[in-house]
């Protein structure tokens, strides 16, 4: 068995600095029994931790890193940039440079505005949605997340789901109420509210891919269906493709599905590994921001030159090819695990969008957090690392090769076994 032992010694350490230790929940570890993994490097698909233990990393930050941990263009361009001073508190080329690639590749958005986290974006856009059509109601999905804003921590995923924590304390009831959540992937759900509350919901905020409850693609119509009905009641629809954004497409989930919302939110790969959102939309309703327009929003360290440069030199590398050869090895890798599972018969559903692939020890609703953590550990155990939860999808970045890809279904191979045995 692998040794965690100086990770142990750290996290007795920042229990008494942070709460839980880390600095996101989703970093505890808890539903799988084990306490945080400290990581000391990555490069390319693999991550070190403290122990000196190698994974290959199918986190990857939680998805920005695209291209693998040190990409040397994006270290490269990191480090000169740096050198010419961190921030300035005024415009620099490099946020038109990134703007520039966002509104050519992203369909519907004509003006961007850049933010520090896909939490700010979500948050920024509720707001632009709510000064823009004057009404309070925001519609969301059960299971999606969407940062943690306070309208927004509603019936939420991912962290959410993991730790089964209810809906957290610290949203008034007045914020809350302006919330309404129905089922996500059920059109006449959403038909029902707006037959209810239609004239008082600013906007629709959706997961084009629900990549917060274990990747759960759209059902055909779905996405098509809140086009139409948040057009009909004069609702804008808003697309969080904070993970879906330069992930599942190289035009995105809006331009894979042909979909245009009204907004979108960016974030994970937009930042190439730094802290960068986004939100942006069609010019008329971007304009209402400050300081072209009367909804405020601002920000110190916002289309920070480090941060821009990770994204501009990450997006610059991407282009339609690598969306396919990453799509190519995702479905080998997501047909391997599903063929080992197959054979030692053990139950579960596997769902794929591109390179994000959603795996849980289920065939029906309800899943085996049992399981779930005795595989994680043992995947650890065989030099795997996975998201500590089965509602967070696995990522696949270009440096992950062939035999990386190879290695991880043989070793769920021999984990099945053991599972089993
Ligand atoms: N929206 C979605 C769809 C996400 O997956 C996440 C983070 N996992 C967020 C928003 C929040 O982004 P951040 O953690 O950068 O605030």
């Amino acid at each position: 068995m692998r040794s965690y032992e100086r990770s142990k010694t750290a996290y007795e350490e920042a229990v008494k600095l942070m709460p839980g230790g880390v600095n996101s929940p989703v970093r505890a570890f808890k539903s799988v029994g084990m306490t945080p993994i400290f990581m000391a490097r990555g490069q390319g698909a693999k991550i070190y931790d403290i122990d000196g233990n190698e994974y290959i990393d199918y986190v990857l930050s939680w998805g920005p890193l695209i291209l693998g941990h040190a990409n040397p263009q994006v270290v490269e361009a990191l480090k000169r940039v740096a050198e010419q001073g961190t921030s300035f508190g005024a415009p620099t080329l490099l946020e038109n440079e990134l703007a520039k690639l966002v509104i050519e590749r992203v369909p519907s958005v004509e003006i961007v505005r850049m933010v520090n986290s896909g939490t700010e974006a979500t948050m920024s856009a509720l707001r632009l949605a709510r000064g823009y059509t004057k009404r309070n109601k925001i519609m969301k999905f059960e299971g999606s997340y969407h940062g943690h804003g306070d309208s927004l921590l509603i019936k939420a995923g991912s962290g959410v789901a993991t730790l089964g924590l209810p809906d957290s304390p610290g949203v008034p009831e007045s914020v809350a109420q302006h919330t309404i959540t129905v089922p996500y992937n059920d059109l006449d759900s959403v038909r029902y509210a707006f037959e209810r509350f239609g004239e008082d919901i600013a906007a629709v905020i959706v997961e084009p891919v629900a990549g917060n409850m274990g990747v759960v693609p759209p059902v055909p119509g779905f996405l098509e269906g809140l086009r139409e009905v948040t057009k009909q009641y004069g609702a804008l629809l808003i697309f969080d493709e904070v993970m879906t954004g330069f992930r599942v497409d190289y035009h995105c989930a809006q331009g894979y599905y042909g979909i245009e919302p009204d907004l979108t939110c960016l974030g994970k790969v937009i930042g190439g590994g730094l802290p960068v959102g986004a939100y942006g939309g069609k010019a008329e309703i971007m304009e209402l921001v400050a300081p072209s327009g009367p909804v405020y929003q601002a920000g110190t360290l916002s289309g920070n030159p480090l941060a821009m440069t990770a994204g501009y030199e990450t997006l610059r590398q991407l282009t339609p090819e690598t969306y396919e050869e990453l799509g190519r090895k995702a479905a080998r890798l997501a047909d391997g695990l599903h063929q080992a599972a197959e054979k030692y018969d053990i139950p579960h559903t596997i769902n794929r969008a591109g390179s994000m692939i959603g795996f849980f020890f289920t065939n029906e609703p309800v899943v085996n957090y049992e399981l779930f953590a005795a595989y994680y550990r043992e995947m650890a155990n065989e030099g795997i690392f996975l998201p500590p939860s089965q509602f967070e999808g696995l990522f696949l970045s270009t440096a992950h090769s062939d035999d990386d890809i190879e290695y991880t279904i043989a070793a769920a191979e021999r984990v099945f076994a053991r599972l089993r045995g």
